[in-house]
């Protein structure tokens, strides 16, 4: 197979080659030839909670609702992501990682899309604004030896854990964490400067999604947002949907970390996709307006997850923080790859031809076709 489209790197138009799912040479054409689409390698999203009415914290969660779910995502651009199950009973937790293992097992298409599971809880805050949609009920200081439970019925794939440094035990849990390999992560938390700095002293890497999943009040200073933004051995994952930060939060959150320590997510609602109208989600009333926005039934300003894709995130990021479009698009591909010690996807030779093509213009990123080892979608 051969494409034509602009680097989203150089923006040098080439010709690529595609053979047997891999990039097989890249010929610079003329110059001044004139081309819309860009390509780029696919997406990597490390937080996404379903798609269409599927979630993968359901507790009757099935292959096949994977499968769409992967689909959906790949119409997108995601060619690899971390599904996320959030804050739930053992048994449910469970069942998700269990079903998520199986389908990667019976599936190698899955198994390469699927880089590791990330388990947003149940080691959260209890408290309301930080625990955020987390269910109170549910929130519980990290154990070990239940997380080893979740991870043997996981097969291993439980790639990044996101948790609340506030509780006693959590240094020791995060030691043993990261020496297992897995990416530890703070989020809807209530904690101290300490905490935090402890949290990061025993291996701690990555906010997630900073400046969400907090206080509606919080004091001026100090506060857990100053600690993670001045804790350089942080990351922060961001989601840039318009809605969840306001474009002078994100643009500060980019000075303070630099591109090389963030990346961006979706944060996906199981409920993104559907058309506008009134849901129940985990025994919630939710409700999609007509904007697209996902809020708690019967008002417009409480939102209740995410619904655009990573996709309009690059092109937010754009916007609101000045980045130009190899960086914007660096945050959603080699990014999360770095972060995870992932193969990065590349425009290179000899490299997997999970791609996306994608028109650019007026600061919108609009995708056109999506390739996975080479087959259009
Ligand atoms: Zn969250």
């Amino acid at each position: 197979m051969k494409l034509v489209a602009r680097r989203f790197d150089t923006g040098r138009v080439c010709e690529f080659s595609l053979s047997d799912g891999r990039i097989e040479s890249i010929r610079p054409l003329d110059s001044a030839q004139d081309e819309h689409l860009w390509i780029a390698p696919g997406f990597v999203d490390i937080q996404v909670n379903g798609y269409g009415g599927q979630e993968f914290s359901s507790a009757d969660l099935t292959i096949d609702a994977i499968e769409r779910i992967a689909a959906a995502y790949a119409a997108g651009g995601v060619t690899r992501f971390c599904p996320t199950l959030t804050t739930n009973s053992y048994e449910a937790l469970e069942h998700g990682v269990r079903t998520i293992a199986v389908a990667c097992r019976q599936s190698a298409q899955l198994a390469r899309q699927i880089v590791g599971i990330h388990l947003e809880g149940p080691y959260l805050s209890p408290e309301d604004g930080p625990r955020g949609a987390h269910p109170a009920e549910h929130c519980r200081p990290p154990d070990w030896e239940e997380f080893a439970r979740l991870q043997a019925a996981a097969d291993g794939r439980i790639a990044i854990v996101t948790l609340s440094p506030e509780y006693a035990k959590a240094p020791a849990f995060i030691r043993l964490a990261s020496s297992a390999g897995i990416c530890v992560a703070l989020g809807h938390l209530s904690a101290t400067g300490q905490q935090i700095r402890a949290a990061v002293d025993a291996g701690a890497r990555l906010s997630t999604h900073l400046g969400n999943g907090a206080h509606r009040l919080l004091r001026r200073h100090p506060n857990y947002l100053w600690d993670q933004l001045a804790e350089d051995r942080l990351w922060a994952s961001l989601i840039v949907d318009g809605q969840h930060l306001p474009p002078e939060v994100v643009k500060t959150f980019v000075r303070a970390k630099g591109p090389e320590r963030l990346v961006l997510v979706s944060d996906l609602s199981g409920l993104a996709g559907l058309p506008p109208g009134r849901y129940q989600s985990s025994g919630c009333e939710l409700e999609v307006l007509a904007d697209g926005r996902l809020v708690i039934a019967g008002q417009d300003q409480l939102l209740a997850g995410a619904s655009r894709t990573i996709a309009e995130g690059v092109a937010n990021i754009i916007e609101f923080a000045d980045l130009n479009l190899p960086t914007a698009i660096g945050l959603a591909t080699s990014q999360p790859c770095r972060l995870l010690e992932l193969p990065p996807g590349r425009l290179q030779p000899g490299d997997t031809a999970d791609l996306v093509l994608f028109d650019f213009s007026r600061r919108r990123i609009e995708v056109r076709a999506t390739l996975l080892a080479g087959q259009a979608l």
